[in-house]
């Protein structure tokens, strides 16, 4: 689409010196000036059919890029199913509609992931995307081993016809035997489908109630994308220590992300500016490559505007920093009045939870579960952020980032390198 607007672009630049000239009189041109107009406008000519010539061949030849699948449009396919042996039906395919599909309604997943991605990609609203109860021939204790996996599929595969890049969702009512309520796979899986092998993503979500079902679905389409979890970082009683071995991950942690456990509010929680950049939604325009110290200007995460979401330090060895900002709004607004500092591994992210929320008021509260269980331990992670005249210092990299001006619009950071 955008080649053919280049075309017409173009198209438009010859033809409105050509009617301009047209209607100049013709003593105004010396035969020199016309010679020359003339050369031009044929150079222009060869120009455009050079492209249109590079735009025929590209359209008959099947393209070899490998496009990033987290980028336009994506099919959601969703199966209400329930079991041979328990047929209960909790919630109705127009419920679920609104819930996960319906862009017209803000709250849905739909919505969630174009605010995320800038629209840069986008769940495809269609109600006929959805399949209504169906019966499996399985009971509710077989179900619990196949959940959220492709072998869910030769029993709808007569529903539908896959394509590549399909995400699946199965909807299922509460299941006894089941010990999480959803799961999904990291990013797509080869399935073999009556019209061939696709690679396609599972989501599979054994609950009842629709508010869960709507946090769950948020997070387990991320994994889809190919996102981890959003942990924290747990130093005990410091934010950071000079081996990294000495602290603990916790998983889940974040608990201002949707990958990590965002459920203490009713707030929905955009993915971090380090998983963002993964997916290609974020590029670097939007996330500063920091090489000098100053002061800059960061601008909510969740802001349409194309400007500066983030900022990337990378630091000596194998760890960066990212820092953001997420609006300070709703239930949640008050520990959000800062800015956020994370930890990040550099290797690739896939299916490797390597990005880490640095706590800025460490207490040294964790139990050693590796979970956050305590209400000490979630409170020790909500005040992780670094508040206006805060200042972070990382003694091992020499490194000191300060937080000179908090507001609904940005946030003002002085960070100082060596
Ligand atoms: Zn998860």
């Amino acid at each position: 689409m955008k080649k053919y607007f280049l075309i017409v672009l173009l198209l438009v630049g010859v033809l409105v010196p050509l009617t301009t000239r047209a209607q100049t009189p013709q003593n105004i041109l010396t035969p020199q000036a016309r010679a020359t107009l003339i050369v031009q406008l044929q150079a222009k000519l060869a120009d455009l059919q050079q492209q249109l010539f590079i735009l025929m061949r590209e359209r008959q030849t099947p393209s070899v890029t490998i496009t990033n699948p987290n980028l336009g449009g994506q099919r959601v396919i969703i199966f209400l199913v329930n079991y041979k042996d328990k047929d209960r039906r909790p919630y109705t395919k127009e419920d679920i509609y609104n819930l996960v599909l319906n862009r017209d309604n803000p709250l849905s997943t739909a919505n969630f992931i174009t605010e995320n991605s800038y629209s840069k990609t986008y769940l495809e609203d269609n109600k006929d995307n959805i399949y209504d109860w169906h019966t499996l021939p399985i009971t509710e204790s077989e179900y619990c081993g196949v959940r959220a996996s492709e072998y869910l599929i030769p029993y709808v595969d007569h529903l539908v016809e896959f394509k590549d890049r399909d995400k699946i969702v199965f909807l299922a009512p509460v299941n006894s035997y089941c010990h999480n309520l959803g799961g999904a796979t990291n990013g797509y899986t080869p399935v073999l489908t009556d019209e061939g092998k696709f690679n396609l993503a599972f989501i599979g979500l054994t609950t009842e109630d629709l508010l869960t079902l709507s946090h769950y679905i948020r997070h387990e389409i991320g994994h889809t994308f190919g996102l981890p979890h959003a942990n924290s970082w747990e130093c005990g009683a410091v934010a950071i220590v000079r081996n990294q071995e000495d602290c603990e991950k916790i998983e889940y942690g974040d608990m201002f992300d949707t990958m990590g456990r965002p459920w203490f509010s009713n707030d929905i929680e955009n993915y971090n500016v380090r998983f963002k950049e993964e997916l290609g939604w974020l590029d670097s325009a939007s996330i500063l490559l920091l090489d000098e110290s100053g002061i800059y200007t960061i601008y909510p995460i969740e802001s349409t505007p194309h400007q500066i979401r983030g900022i990337k330090i990378p630091l000596t060895g194998e760890l960066n920093y990212y820092l953001e900002y997420r609006s300070p709004k709703g239930d949640s607004a008050r520990y959000k009045q800062g800015l956020f500092i994370l930890l990040n591994k550099k290797q690739q992210l896939v299916g490797d939870s390597n990005v880490f929320l640095v706590d800025n008021t460490p207490h040294a509260t964790s139990n050693g579960d590796n979970f956050l269980n305590s209400a000490d331990e979630i409170d020790d992670v909500l005040d992780s952020a670094l508040k206006e005249g805060q200042t972070f210092y990382d003694p091992y990299n020499n490194l000191t980032i300060k937080t000179l001006e908090v507001n609904d619009n940005y946030l003002k950071v002085e960070i100082k390198k060596g």
